[in-house]
């Protein structure tokens, strides 16, 4: 009896010194008070007294982007220590706060819906217009890149370089891929900016490009010697370069002279001409570096791609006679269509039409009345598409065909003649 009163006051004792030690962090550094205590707990105890020792902060609540979270800690003893979790950012999912659903502020909007982004960054390697959505994307003064709806006149400038003159503009889903070209070579670079302006990344430093086209992940480009003076043909003039969208080192892929790059989702296709002009077409597959020949043996002047085949000039030198021709991706079905006056730069392919310039080949000669003719090649018969234009260069960008209007006193761009090939319809569009 006497004993287990004594083990119970011992008992009483030890809790009354637990309590009346606990709940005063105050006392961690020693300076207790109560120093007739002999308790003894697990942990940190620099005193003869309890010291809280905490465990792991445990999340109560978890913050979000409007509201701050709480957290606690405790101790043996059963203190509790509490603090607030910051708020967080907001937390977006396709432009959307998952939390509070305000949407992003400085979320990129892309120019086109969605199935409407190019899957080849422009027409040709020497395009200088691309459409994409109801966006038509060009240089309306040299060192901008500008954006036009196309239903709609005045142009919004997307991107300005501070010096040199973009050449080779493509576009590709969100971003536009360009060439600057500088004073120097050194100060000549490629590089994209997205869509809206923001973002802009250099892909290759110090370099002269004539022709550019990307697809696939892949900016192709071919360069030339600056100065005319070249050491090897096939590695100085015109060689084919590949790059990723991304940067990295460029790779020469091809010898010179390439010209002409058109691109599908699966190959680059070019006219290859060597030093003795023997030219042919061939094309490489994405990834790859090495090229097959679809067709040799030819002279061949231009090239334009719609869905599997390759449109371009054959020239049968011996009766000088210039041909509309065709060959598949694949190199299959070599096909010539009728003559052409000569072979013209610009030349297009929208749907089963060719449109280039020059006139109509009738009962063994060339009609008078010349202009935009276009090409039917399921039906194979030509008409003259638009008469109102002089034997001018035009420019292709998807179904569009563009004829550029320039101020020549203002010695600016002033104005771009559209013609919707789809539609058969015409519209000038003021650049400002
Ligand atoms: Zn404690
Ligand atoms: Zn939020």
């Amino acid at each position: 009896m006497k004993k287990l009163t004594l083990i119970v006051t011992i008992s009483i004792l030890s809790l009354f010194m637990l309590f009346t030690s606990c709940g005063n962090a105050d006392n961690q550094d020693g300076n207790n008070e109560n120093n007739s205590s002999e308790t003894t707990l697990e942990g940190d105890v620099t005193t003869d007294t309890h010291v809280h020792k905490y465990g792991e902060w445990v999340t109560v609540s978890e913050p979000t982007c409007k509201e701050s979270g709480t957290k606690e800690r405790t101790c043996s003893c059963g203190s509790k220590e509490t603090e607030d979790i910051p708020t967080v950012a907001h937390k977006y999912v396709n432009n959307v706060c998952s939390m509070c659903k305000q949407s992003n502020p400085d979320a990129f909007v892309p120019d086109y819906s969605e199935g409407e982004a190019n899957v080849v960054g422009g027409d040709s390697g020497l395009s200088r217009y691309v459409s994409q959505g109801s966006y038509l994307y060009f240089s309306a003064s040299g060192n901008t890149i500008d954006k036009m709806k196309i239903n709609k006149s005045g142009v919004q400038t997307v991107y300005q370089v501070s010096a040199g003159r973009i050449m080779n503009i493509n576009v590709l889903g969100d971003w536009v891929y360009f060439y600057c070209e500088g004073s120097t070579v050194g100060k000549s670079y490629i590089a994209r900016v997205r869509t809206d302006g923001s973002g802009f990344e250099k892909i290759v430093s110090s370099v002269a490009v004539w022709e550019m086209i990307v697809a696939k992940d892949t900016v192709y480009y071919t360069t030339f010697p600056t100065d005319g003076e070249y050491k090897d043909f096939a590695k100085d003039v015109m060689p084919l370069y590949c790059v990723s969208v991304n940067g990295g080192t460029p790779k020469q892929i091809h010898d010179g002279a390439v010209g002409e790059l058109v691109a599908d989702d699966k190959f680059i296709y070019f006219i290859h001409d060597n030093e003795d002009g023997d030219p042919s077409i061939r094309r490489i597959k994405h990834g790859n570096t090495s090229s097959d020949v679809l067709v040799e043996n030819k002279e061949i002047y231009n090239l334009a791609i719609e869905g599997s085949k390759l449109y371009f000039f054959e020239h049968n030198k011996y009766d000088d006679i210039y041909s509309l021709a065709s060959v598949a991706t694949n190199g299959g079905g070599y096909t010539v269509f009728g003559k052409v006056m000569q072979y013209s730069d610009s030349m297009c392919v929208v749907g089963n039409k060719v449109y280039y310039l020059g006139g109509l080949y009738r009962e063994n000669e060339f009609l008078e009345s010349a202009g935009l003719v276009e090409y039917n090649v399921s039906t194979k018969t030509d008409r003259i598409a638009r008469e109102d234009y002089e034997l001018i260069d035009f420019q292709s960008a998807g179904n569009l065909l563009i004829f550029e209007n320039y101020d020549y006193e203002a010695e600016r761009l002033d104005s771009l003649t559209i013609y919707f090939t789809d539609k058969n319809v015409v519209k000038t569009l003021k650049i400002s």
